[in-house]
C-alpha cells in the first residue's frame, strides 16, 4: 500500500535517484520546471525524445531531440537506463551516463518518466525512491488534459486512456504526493529529495 507523505516519510534519508511518475497530464512537467526554478541543487535528468520540440522547448534543457535513428543506437549501446514509447507514439528515454555521473557527485537526482519507465527504473535501480504524482480528483485531471489545447481530439482520448491505466498503478509507488498546487508539491518533492528552499 503506498504511505501518503508524512513527516516521517519526508524525514527518511534521501534515495540517490528519485523517480517522479504519474497519469498524463497531472502536472509531472509543470512541478518538474518549478523544481528546475527554484531547486538548482537537484538535477534534473534530461530525456531523450523522438518527439518534435514544442514551441519554446530548448534542446539539451527540457528534452535531447533525436532521430529515432539516434534513439536506436543510444538503446543498442546500452545507454538508456530506460526507455518507452508513450501514447503510442514517440520514443522518450532516461540517458544512464549522466545519471550515474550525478549519482557518483552526490546530487540528489529526480527523473521524470512514465509508469513504463518507472517500472524499468524499479528493475535496475531498486534502491531509488517512487513517487507517483496524483491529481486532487479525475475531474481535475481530464480539465487540465483538455486545458492545455496542445493535443488534438484523438490524442486526448489516448492520453485520457492511458491515464486510466495509470491512476491504477499507485499502489506501485513507494509515496504520493498530490498535485493541488504546484509550488506545495514542488515543495514536498523537493522536502523528500533532501533539499530544502532557500528563499
Ligand atoms: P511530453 O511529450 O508531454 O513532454 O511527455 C509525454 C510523457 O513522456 C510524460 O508522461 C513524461 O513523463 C514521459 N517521459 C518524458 N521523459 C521520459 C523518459 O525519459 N522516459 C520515459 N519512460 N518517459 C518519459
Amino acid at each position: 500500500m503506498t504511505d501518503h507523505l508524512t513527516g516521517a516519510d519526508a524525514d527518511r534519508a534521501p534515495a540517490p535517484v528519485t523517480v517522479l511518475a504519474g497519469p498524463t497530464a497531472v502536472g509531472k512537467g509543470t512541478v518538474s520546471a518549478a523544481i528546475r526554478a527554484r531547486y538548482p541543487q537537484i538535477w534534473l535528468s534530461v530525456s531523450a525524445t523522438t518527439r518534435a520540440p514544442r514551441p519554446g522547448e530548448i534542446d539539451g534543457v527540457h528534452y535531447s531531440f533525436v532521430s529515432e535513428p539516434e534513439f536506436s543506437s543510444l538503446i543498442d549501446n546500452g545507454q538508456m537506463l530506460e526507455w518507452a514509447v508513450v501514447h503510442g507514439r514517440n520514443k522518450y528515454g532516461t540517458p544512464r551516463g549522466p545519471v550515474e555521473a550525478k549519482v557518483a557527485e552526490g546530487r540528489p537526482v529526480l527523473l521524470e518518466i512514465d509508469l513504463a519507465g518507472a517500472r524499468q527504473v524499479r528493475e535496475s535501480m531498486p534502491e531509488a525512491r517512487f513517487v507517483f504524482l496524483a491529481p486532487p480528483d479525475w475531474d481535475t485531471l481530464v480539465d487540465r488534459l483538455v486545458g492545455r489545447g496542445t493535443e488534438d481530439a484523438e490524442e486526448r482520448e489516448r492520453r485520457l486512456a492511458t491515464a486510466k491505466i495509470e491512476l491504477a498503478a499507485e499502489s506501485e509507488f513507494d509515496v504520493t504526493i498530490v498535485n493541488d498546487t504546484v509550488d506545495r508539491a514542488a515543495d514536498e518533492l523537493a522536502r523528500l529529495l533532501g533539499v530544502r528552499d532557500l528563499t
